[in-house]
């Protein structure tokens, strides 16, 4: 199949929305990052999201309305909290796992009989949900287990020759995914997912809100887990990626201990200039690695990295959701200095 490149020119729009209305599958941005989007009622189309990526058919796919009307055919109830927490986080990247409507076929919620539903506040992709006039369905657009797609380039490298278009929207201004959360009673909820929603921007509108263990931990074997997306490998490049922790003199020292042929560094924004080994660097603050994190991480393996010590984030606010997706990208391989 021939992946179309498509602007977002409301002519390439409206070719994008008959596309995904007529069953295909199409990379599309979202704030976050870019989604392989189809029509969330549609199993057909919605397989060919779980193929094209080699995603396990039990983690289930985020559903993507444009307006608060569509959450009712989406979730068969919607408790007064999650009306709350859309009124302030929608359109945004939050999602919320509801009860699912009888409509989402459970092949889009990998046989759960719940159902995560956002309303992104990228305009083209509330565009798009728009005018094909379906719920969207959209994982990251990756393969599954590599780093997240954070522009319309990425999207194709991975998914060239298996999806109908992709949609060019620019650089995702979030760069990671959506924070999950899932409802406990009237004044309580639990982060599943950490992201650009933090539990302090959380706790404006809900009482209590806990983190889910997933979140920093590895799950055991035989151990169940909330948000089954937590129990992959993922958001690894191909090479063997390290998290260091400590301050910089004692990363310094250890990365010119370890250092072999092809081994980078990835360090914050003015770091670096006295590393023994190459290094990119990804940002300062928790919002500018949460942007750069996926990027950089895709730019190490094209230079050809080998094996890449992290200098560990600031695992607080934003910075949590950086930290969560680079343990993973480690496979929990972290290193005290
Ligand atoms: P991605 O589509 O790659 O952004 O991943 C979606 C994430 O949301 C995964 O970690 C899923 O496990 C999680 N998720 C989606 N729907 C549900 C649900 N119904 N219950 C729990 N977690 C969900
Ligand atoms: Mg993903």
């Amino acid at each position: 199949m021939e992946t179309k490149l498509l602007s977002n020119s409301t002519a390439d729009l409206q070719e994008a929305a008959h596309l995904l209305k007529e069953g295909n599958v199409v990379g599309i941005p979202t704030e976050t990052v870019y989604g392989l989007a189809a029509d969330a009622r549609n199993p057909e189309a919605v397989r060919q999201i779980f193929a094209a990526k080699g995603r396990p058919a039990d983690n289930p796919l985020i559903v993507h309305i444009a307006k608060l009307e569509e959450l009712e055919s989406v979730a068969v109830s919607v408790p007064e909290l999650a009306l709350k927490l859309a009124e302030k986080f929608w359109p945004g990247p939050l999602t919320m796992i509801l009860p699912k409507h009888p409509s989402i076929p459970t092949i889009t919620s990998g046989g759960l009989d719940t159902v995560g539903v956002r309303m992104p506040s990228h305009l083209v992709a509330r565009k798009l949900i728009e005018l094909s006039g379906v719920p969207i369905a959209a994982p990251s657009a990756n393969i599954s287990g590599y780093p997240s797609p954070t522009t319309a380039q990425h999207v194709m490298r991975d998914m060239h020759g298996k999806i109908a278009a992709v949609v060019d929207g620019g650089d995702c201004c979030v760069g990671v995914e959506s924070t999950v959360i899932a409802l406990e009673g009237e004044d309580s909820v639990r982060i599943l997912r950490p992201g650009y929603v933090t539990k302090e921007m959380l706790e404006t509108v809900v009482p209590h809100v806990t983190l889910d263990k997933a979140i920093l931990h590895q799950l055991q074997e035989g151990q169940t887990v909330r948000s089954p997306g937590m129990k992959y490998q993922h958001y690894s490049p191909h090479a063997h990626v390290t998290l260091i922790e400590g301050r910089w003199p004692e990363f310094a020292a250890w990365v010119q201990q370890h250092a072999e042929v092809g081994t980078y560094a990835l360090v914050f924004d003015g770091e670096g200039a006295d590393l023994s080994v190459p290094y990119l660097t990804y940002g300062t603050g928790d919002a500018e690695q949460a942007h750069q994190v996926f990027a950089k991480l895709r730019e190490l393996d094209d230079i050809g990295a080998k094996r890449v010590f992290v200098r560990a984030p600031n695992p607080n606010g934003i910075g949590l959701a950086v930290y969560n997706r680079l343990i993973r990208a480690a496979g929990f391989e972290v290193i005290q200095v």
